[in-house]
């Protein structure tokens, strides 16, 4: 897999969910073990650099790659979920989203404080799911040290509402 190219593995459907949006669906790569192994590969050579304790994975395409992730680095792994999906004590905060507004959360745990944390979801547009997620484990008292992600649209500038840097392997 030498000649890797993400987009051989992305199929683009227009006007889903809704008109005017182009959807960029991850499953033929889903279904594609060597391309999965690849997309891993790139992922954890960026994480060696930056020395991270914890992944940590957006609901729920970013479940897909954060747990393979921090298994192939030997560390943990956390959830960043939707509302009324995780028990116990939680850190919460709403965003807002083209119509209306989101939640996500996280579990008040001893073990993430001043961890350093690599935030992954499959795709960036907006940011707000990720900048939502970054003031999450700023409240948790860890430090994000990136924010990795598949396919980044650019033309929607999401990279202005993070703070870390992010780390895309497919720009459109
Ligand atoms: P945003 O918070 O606007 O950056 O949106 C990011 C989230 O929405 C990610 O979890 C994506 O899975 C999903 N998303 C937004 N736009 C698209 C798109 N064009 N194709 C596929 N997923 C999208």
């Amino acid at each position: 897999m030498s000649d890797f190219d993400l987009d051989n593995y992305i199929s683009n459907t227009k006007d889903f969910p809704k008109k005017g949006i182009l959807f960029k669906d991850i499953s033929p790569l889903l279904l594609n073990h060597h391309a999965m192994t690849k997309v891993i590969d790139i992922f954890a050579t960026k994480a060696l650099d930056l020395d991270v304790d914890l992944i940590a994975g957006i609901e729920s395409r970013g479940f897909l790659f954060s747990t393979l992730l921090a298994s192939r680095l030997g560390i943990g792994s956390l959830m960043i979920r939707k509302p009324g999906k995780l028990p116990g004590d939680l850190i919460e905060k709403s965003y807002s989203l083209e119509y209306g507004q989101s939640k996500l959360s996280i579990q008040k745990s001893k073990n993430i404080a001043n961890k350093k944390v690599i935030i992954i979801d499959d795709l960036i547009a907006t940011g707000g799911s990720l900048a939502c997620a970054e003031s999450l484990i700023n409240k948790a008292k860890a430090k994000v040290i990136g924010c990795f992600v598949l396919i980044e649209l650019l033309e929607l500038n999401g990279s202005n509402l993070i703070d870390s840097n992010i780390f895309s392997i497919k720009k459109y």
